[in-house]
């Protein structure tokens, strides 16, 4: 997706500090973070929203979890708790309409 944020930074054309990457999902810091640990996790491959990946590809969820996993550890917030959230459309809040997911953490967190 040519205009796409997220795109163009899995792409490399714009900065952000990249903290794991593998072949199918590229993680971030959150340029505006609503907690410590504020990290987003996306498919290298571009899906608008969660209604846009079809059912035979939705194995990449599992691959962004597991990196969502792995990041949590390695950021200190696997014990003490964090959320995992992606918003869709617009009633949802999605602003970047590139698939993530946000992990937050390193504070308590309201209900
Ligand atoms: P959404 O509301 O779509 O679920 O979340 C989009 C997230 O992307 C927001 O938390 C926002 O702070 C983050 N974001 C927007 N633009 C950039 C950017 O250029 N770089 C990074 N690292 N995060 C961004
Ligand atoms: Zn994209």
């Amino acid at each position: 997706m040519s205009d796409c944020l997220f795109c163009k930074i899995i792409a490399k054309e714009i900065p952000a500090e990249i903290i794991y990457e593998n072949d199918r999902v590229l993680a971030f810091k959150d340029i505006n973070p609503k907690a410590p640990v504020h990290l987003l996790i996306v498919p290298k491959k571009h899906y608008d929203t969660l209604n846009d990946i079809p059912d035979d590809e939705m194995d990449i969820i599992a691959d962004v979890h597991r990196a969502v996993k792995h990041l949590a550890r390695e950021y200190g917030v696997a014990e003490s708790g964090y959320r995992t959230l992606v918003n869709t459309n617009k009633e949802g809040g999605q602003a970047v309409f590139h698939v993530h997911y946000h992990l937050i953490g390193g504070r308590q967190l309201p209900v």
